[in-house]
């Protein structure tokens, strides 16, 4: 039995492990039927279920970096993103940026478009220049350039990734700040901030009137010791504080003010892929859409309503954040950069009527989902935010001829 981070979704199949192509082939040969790839299950919409085996690659070896040739390095795609960022950095290389978090698989990461944030930073699926795959016939298939943006976003689709060649930039560190400030100045502060620094991002925390902003940027100071995990301490409270709206709305209003002014600043500086990402240990479900930069401020202002108004029951922060425009056909970073606003709600808590009504804000925005989080969009919503979705169907088609990969919930949006 298989089930993803959130516990929002899950099937019988049992995950398989091969080790090295061979393997992987074999398996493909051995069995009928839909086969999924699967990386470390963070992702929360139906990418994964649907299938009677479930593909996992092995680590072949210790060392997960296969070449590297100038700034490119070509690694074992099927190991964490914390486990590449180590063997790397022991190569005096680095993930040019990273999100929140580094659990999940470089192979699945990228076939989701998962982004760190900054103005000049692409998704990680940009910085891809060489996929290698088992296609759905059983071959071992190194992507043409010409078909490179077809693969670097293909949610499992068009094969099991077994090699990645990637741009690293060399090996840096960062300096992280972060402060609670009033919504208003976040919000109309934020493309400075973002013109300002390498990373920048904010959560907004519901009912407080208050956001917490964290910007990155490169130091040669001195590594400083991390402080506690203030993300986690911060949910934990926010938590508490939304058990006491049930005794009082105001008792909330008054205990997440405090948290405001007690969460001290951060000042710290340390290597690139241990600032930017950090633990979630609270488990939750979340939405994401990337929208058009511009509209980013009145969505958010709408749905800061929508929680005053409608959806008092929720506490989670949202997260607001920006990547830089690729080519990738698939990417919701296509043709421009994008502000990309997330909600979440704690697993246990019932989440669609709030996701519900900010995704009817996001769409009206124009904004395009994350693929990897909860949206309802239908084949023909990608059929209009996706112009290249007829050149990803001819590949897919032509590595994948049998439909081996093509679950019944992924048929639903990537039939033609
Ligand atoms: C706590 C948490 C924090 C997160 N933070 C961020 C963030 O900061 N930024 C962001 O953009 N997203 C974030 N996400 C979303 C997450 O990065 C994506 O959903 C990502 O796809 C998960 O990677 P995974 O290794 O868990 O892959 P899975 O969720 O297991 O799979 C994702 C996709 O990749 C495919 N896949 C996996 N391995 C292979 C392979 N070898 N070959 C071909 N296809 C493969 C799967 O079939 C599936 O379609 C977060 C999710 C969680 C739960």
């Amino acid at each position: 039995m298989w089930s993803n981070w959130s516990g929002n979704q899950s099937c019988d199949a049992q995950v398989q492990r091969p080790v090295g192509a061979d393997a992987i082939r074999a398996l493909l040969r051995d069995t009928t039927g839909v086969v999924r790839p699967v990386g470390a299950g963070h992702s929360f919409t139906p990418l994964v279920p649907g299938a009677g085996h479930l593909i996992a690659p092995a680590p072949a070896g210790d060392n997960p970096i296969r070449a590297i040739v100038q700034d490119r390095v070509r690694v074992d795609p099927n190991v964490s993103l914390k486990t590449l960022s180590e063997a790397m950095a022991a190569q005096g290389r680095a993930f040019r940026n990273l999100g929140d978090i580094n659990v999940q698989t470089l192979a699945g990461a990228t076939q989701t478009a998962t982004h760190g944030t900054g103005r000049s930073l692409q998704c990680l699926a940009a910085e891809i220049t060489g996929v290698q795959v088992i296609d759905g016939t059983g071959e071992r298939v190194e992507i043409a350039s010409e078909d490179l943006p077809g693969a670097q976003v293909a949610l499992g689709l068009l094969g099991i990734v077994t090699e990645i060649e990637i741009r690293t930039v060399p090996a840096y560190n960062l300096r992280r700040r972060s402060g609670v400030r009033p919504i208003e100045e976040l919000i109309g502060a934020m493309h400075d901030n973002w013109d300002t620094h390498r990373n920048y991002e904010f959560f907004l925390l519901p009912h407080s009137g208050k956001g917490v902003g964290i910007a990155h940027d490169p130091s040669d100071a001195p590594h400083g010791r991390p402080p506690a995990d203030l993300d986690e301490l911060g949910v934990f409270f926010l938590r508490a504080a939304g058990a006491l709206c049930h005794v009082h709305p105001g008792l909330r209003r008054s205990a997440i003010r405090l948290l405001a002014l007690v969460m001290s600043d951060e000042d710290y500086v340390g290597e690139s892929w241990q600032v930017l990402c950090a633990t979630r240990r609270t488990r939750f479900n979340e939405m994401e859409y990337h929208l058009p930069p511009d509209s980013a401020r009145d969505v958010l202002a709408e749905i800061t309503r929508l929680i005053e108004t409608r959806h008092t029951d929720v506490w989670f922060p949202i997260e607001v954040r920006q990547t830089a425009g690729d080519d990738a056909w698939l990417s919701p970073f296509q043709n421009g950069p994008r502000v990309s606003v997330a909600v979440h709600m704690h697993a246990r808590q019932v989440y669609e009527p709030y996701f519900r009504d900010c995704e009817a804000i996001f769409r009206a925005a124009g904004g395009r989902p994350h693929w990897g989080k909860l949206h309802s969009l239908a084949r023909r919503d990608f059929e209009i935010l996706y112009p290249d979705l007829p050149k990803f169907d001819a590949l897919r088609a032509r590595l994948d001829p049998r439909d081996r990969f093509l679950s019944p919930a992924l048929a639903a949006w990537f039939r033609p």
